[in-house]
């Protein structure tokens, strides 16, 4: 005996059983802040999720005539368990992602805050109908549940995305396989065996671990009959394609370039703070992070020294230790795309007024410090692609016009803030922004769980949205009876 434990190689959960992968290939699951393994991912195969739809296809039945108040009792439960395990699935988030403690508590409260909203079920599932349609004639619609649902979900809110998906599937009466990131499966795996204490019978829910592989075999199975995805623009574009080619409804949302615009009217010493949070919390890798500062006209100096001062100041360090305002990024292979683009934008001729690569870190764990580009133009790649972490960009504009003219120019629109004191700008921000989640003077447009969530253009391949009563519509197909009794 060395004293030394191996890290435990995850078991996917099909039919209300923790089953082991067939999987040949494993990844290592590692602590970003420590650069230690801390578990092993099963890449699973295709056979495994058949596996995993059979189940649920044999649950469908039953649990589609359960009624919608059982169904969300279950999900009552469930929300009960996730409040009394939050602090644990916090830690667990931050030591799997590398978030500070504080954001992972609110990725929490957000997952948890969707399993609320479906336990409305009841009264979010009604129909409508209409008597006399002609005489003696009634037409009612009800909606039904769709079939086996599918999500697949990215690394950087391991507790919160899947939650945008199964309490939603599963309240509306379909049965459920998720995929988590291949990066982050520990809280997914507590979870679900929290789930497994929540009366719901086998098959309603399964978990499948892996990556590519389980992903096309999820789009390409024939029991599946809706995906949502979460991740990048080209593996979303690549999902929503090959999953609608065979018949299914996919929402994908995928990445993002998000503009924050500083008007010179806005109070800088509210403003500074919150946009701050938008560029460096979660290590820029948030969909909803600022990504590209945009100071209109005459604000420009000041924008950038104040910004400069606050991204010196950050307190950069392992997430779980107190006091700290940013974490490590995923892993080192992240750590040196991120550290390439702040070469990149050097080379490119932006002006790096605070050089990230400069700051003294932790010696283990991907940590990257915070940087700020100045004078950055649309055309430099720093300004065109998803960096995904501590580096903000900031790209001048002479007129609110110039800088809706620069966010039109980009083909992502997740979302966008501007931060003013004019009601007039921030009207005509909001009617013209090609984003579709859309902050006044506020960093993070994040809508709650009871809205819809999520972007436009290349940021989201589908029609209806996450959460909210569009997850109503998602999940749900609509069944019109027309009736004579006479
Ligand atoms: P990713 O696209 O690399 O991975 C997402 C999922 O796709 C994972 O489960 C992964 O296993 C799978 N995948 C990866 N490569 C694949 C391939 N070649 N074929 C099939 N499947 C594949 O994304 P990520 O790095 O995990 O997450 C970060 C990205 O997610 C960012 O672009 C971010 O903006 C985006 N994101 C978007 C939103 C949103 O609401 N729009 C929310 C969170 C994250």
């Amino acid at each position: 005996m060395t004293g030394m434990s191996q890290p435990a190689v995850l078991e996917n959960f099909i039919g209300g059983r923790w089953t082991p992968s067939s999987a040949s290939q494993h990844l290592d699951v590692t602590n970003p802040a420590k650069g230690v393994v801390i578990a092993k991912t099963p890449m699973s195969t295709a056979g495994d999720v058949d596996a995993a739809v059979k189940a649920a296809a044999r649950a469908f039945p039953g649990w589609s005539e359960t009624p919608p108040v059982v169904r969300a009792r279950a999900m009552f439960t469930f929300r009960q368990k996730l409040e009394d395990h939050l602090e644990e699935l916090a830690r667990l988030v931050t030591t799997e992602h590398g978030k500070t403690l504080d954001e992972a508590r609110g990725s929490v409260r957000r997952g948890i805050e969707c399993v609320e909203v479906a336990c409305g079920a009841p009264s979010l599932l009604m129909g409508y109908g209409l008597e006399n349609i002609s005489t003696n004639v009634d037409c009612t619609v009800m909606r039904q549940a769709v079939g086996v649902c599918a999500a697949i979900a990215p690394f950087n809110f391991p507790a919160m995305v899947p939650l945008w998906f199964l309490p939603f599937a599963v309240v509306c009466g379909n049965t459920f396989v998720l995929k988590p990131s291949e990066q982050v499966p520990l809280s997914q795996q507590r979870m679900f065996q929290l789930l497994q204490e929540c009366d719901l019978p086998p098959g309603v829910v399964n978990l499948v671990h892996g990556g590519k592989d389980v992903v096309e075999a999820i789009c390409d199975h024939p029991g599946i009959r809706a995906v949502s995805f979460v991740g990048s623009t080209p593996i979303a574009r690549l999902v929503y394609q090959r999953a609608t080619h065979t018949g299914k409804r996919v929402q994908a949302l995928g990445g993002a370039k998000n503009f924050i615009v500083v008007m010179p009217d806005a109070d800088l010493d509210r403003a500074i703070p919150i946009i701050t949070e938008s560029f460096y919390g979660c290590a820029g890798e948030r969909c909803l992070a600022g990504s590209i500062l945009v100071p209109v006209g005459p604000s420009h100096k000041d924008v950038r020294d104040r910004m400069v001062a606050a991204a010196e100041s950050l307190v950069v360090g392992d997430g779980l230790e107190p006091g700290v305002d940013m974490g490590p990024v995923i892993s080192a292979r992240h750590r040196e795309k991120v550290l390439g683009y702040v070469e990149r934008g050097v080379s490119e001729g932006a002006k790096l007024a605070v050089d990230g690569r400069a700051r003294k870190l932790p010696q283990d764990g991907y940590f990257v410090g915070p940087s700020v580009f100045d004078q950055v133009t649309p055309s430099m790649a720093i300004a065109q692609d998803e960096i995904f972490g501590p580096v903000a960009t900031v790209a001048p504009a002479k007129d609110l016009d110039d800088a809706l003219k620069m966010m039109y120019a980009h083909p992502n629109a997740n979302a966008t803030s501007i931060f003013t004191s004019s009601g007039k700008a921030a009207r005509e921000f909001a009617h013209r922004a090609t984003a579709s989640m859309v902050g006044v003077n506020i960093g993070v447009a994040a809508p709650m769980a009871y809205f819809p969530f999520g972007g436009a253009r290349d940021s989201f391949f589908g029609d209806l949205k996450v959460h909210g009563r569009d997850a109503f519509e998602f999940y749900t197909d609509k069944k019109v009876t027309i009736s004579r009794w006479s």
